[in-house]
């Protein structure tokens, strides 16, 4: 602002200066070119008057002189040796000007005290004299105009600075309003943690905007920082448990197992149960980290949908041999583009859930089928079903509907987390839907690619 002001002060003062100085040139042209007009009309009558030494003191001299000459102005007539043949004033002490017979024209300035005064001196002759033209002008007029001219501009251009400051001031104070509630927020921030704001701006301009845009990002930033903090929580408390059964089985060791076998086997194989425990939550939360990078859309390759099921249902078959895994493909010619690893993390997720929850019927029946351009993979089961209410939060991270029962079947809670974190790079979808002690069907929806 600082500089703005002094650039305006700059620029202001250099056109004033140079009106200024334009003014009084021109002014000073005028004067000039009066002068000339009175001395050709002075030597015009003259000529016209066919003057003699004589006639130049009679009375019609003076008063055609008087005529002409204007305020603070003399013209005097002198022979060649100085001596006064005729002088007219009008305001003007004709002592300031000593008489110089001159053989030409000069026109020149010269100063008495502090008037500036011109001279215009040019040779005449008439019948029997020759001599000198001598004419005066005291510039006072000119002088005072000229100085309040420049007052008025040094005044004028002091108190538009002033203006243009003060209102430059109010503009930008203005105009920084939101930058500063900006950087009074960050520092805030910095201090207090990331619930500050930036106050109600509100004059919808950018920088506004750019106020919102920052409030939105905190409160993002603040969700995300509470999650953060909720998933610390929940896997040191989920850590937390099989480590201290873990403990009181060691410690059971230590005072009686030694010496007795029943013991010693029982805690052994409760040891090993929550180690297995540990492992697999270890690897759920790896791979529910890995789930979270960008870089997951590496490797993508272009999958046909049903040989790859049918292959992901052969290992289902294998491993969980008690089970009917029933496979219906309704014509989809389309392809999907993923990363192979993934869909089948995905499958296997869905696809050992059903096989845990499914109680006493152990049939599930997996379809696939285009619907709106897209590619869906179903996997219904029949088994314990979720309660409606809970279905909304099967998702969420350790969440899991029957806590002591999920523990006893294996379940970390982690498994949909990971899903929906791996499907949400593939613009897919995941949706349940649950009846319970009905059933479950889970759908994965894909963007088809045509083959
Ligand atoms: P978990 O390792 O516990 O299975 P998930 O994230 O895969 O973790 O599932 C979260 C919870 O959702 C489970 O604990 C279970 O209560 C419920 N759930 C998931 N799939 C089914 C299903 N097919 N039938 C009934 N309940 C299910």
């Amino acid at each position: 602002m600082i500089g703005a002001t002094l650039l305006i002060f700059l620029l202001f003062a250099t056109y004033n200066f140079a009106q200024y100085l334009v003014l009084k040139h021109w002014m000073l042209k005028q004067e000039r070119d009066a002068l000339h007009v009175m001395m050709s009309q002075v030597q015009g009558y003259l000529q016209e008057q066919q003057a003699t030494k004589e006639s130049l003191e009679s009375p019609e001299a003076s008063s055609f002189i008087r005529n002409i000459l204007g305020k603070n102005q003399m013209i005097r007539l002198i022979d060649d040796k100085g001596a006064n043949l005729l002088l007219v004033t009008n305001h003007f002490n004709p002592k300031w000007i000593t008489p110089l017979p001159s053989t030409t024209s000069s026109l020149q300035d010269a100063w008495h005290g502090e008037d500036h005064i011109l001279i215009y001196r040019t040779p005449f002759a008439i019948k029997n004299e020759s001599g000198t033209v001598e004419m005066a002008t005291n510039l006072e007029t000119f002088d005072h105009f000229n100085a309040t001219l420049l007052w008025v501009m040094v005044i004028g251009g002091f108190l538009a600075v002033c203006i243009s400051a003060a209102s430059g001031w109010a503009i930008a104070k203005q105009f920084l309003r939101p930058v500063k509630a900006l950087a009074v927020t960050i520092q805030n921030v910095k201090q207090n943690g990331l619930q500050e704001r930036v106050g109600n701006i509100g004059n919808g301009d950018e920088l506004s905007q750019l106020a919102s845009l920052f409030n939105e990002l905190m409160d993002q930033l603040e969700v995300s920082f509470r999650q953060q903090k909720q998933f610390v929580d929940d896997a040191s408390h989920e850590l937390r448990t099989p480590i201290t059964i873990l403990e009181g089985h060691l410690n059971m060791l230590n005072r009686w197992g030694k010496k007795d076998p029943a013991i010693l086997e029982e805690s052994l194989n409760a040891s090993l149960q929550e180690v297995r425990r540990l492992k697999g939550l270890v690897q759920g939360l790896l791979a529910l980290s890995r789930s979270d990078s960008a870089a997951l859309t590496d490797h993508i390759e272009r999958i046909r949908i049903e040989p790859f099921m049918a292959q992901t249902i052969q290992r289902m078959e294998d491993l969980y041999p008690e089970f009917a895994f029933r496979m219906k493909a309704e014509g989809t010619g389309k392809m999907l583009r993923i990363n192979p690893l993934h869909l089948e993390q995905m499958l296997l997720i869905v696809i050992e859930n059903a096989v845990k929850y499914s109680a006493e019927h152990k049939e599930i029946d997996i379809r696939c089928y285009e619907e709106n351009k897209r590619v869906c993979i179903s996997i219904q089961d029949y088994g314990i079903g979720i309660p409606t209410a809970e279905i909304q939060h099967v998702f969420d991270r350790f969440y899991r509907v029957d806590r002591a029962r999920s523990r006893e079947i294996g379940g970390t809670g982690l498994g949909l987390a990971i899903a929906k974190n791996l499907i949400s790079h593939y613009q897919g979808e995941i949706v349940m839907t649950s009846v319970e002690d009905e059933g479950t069907r889970v759908t994965l929806s894909f963007p088809a690619v045509s083959s």
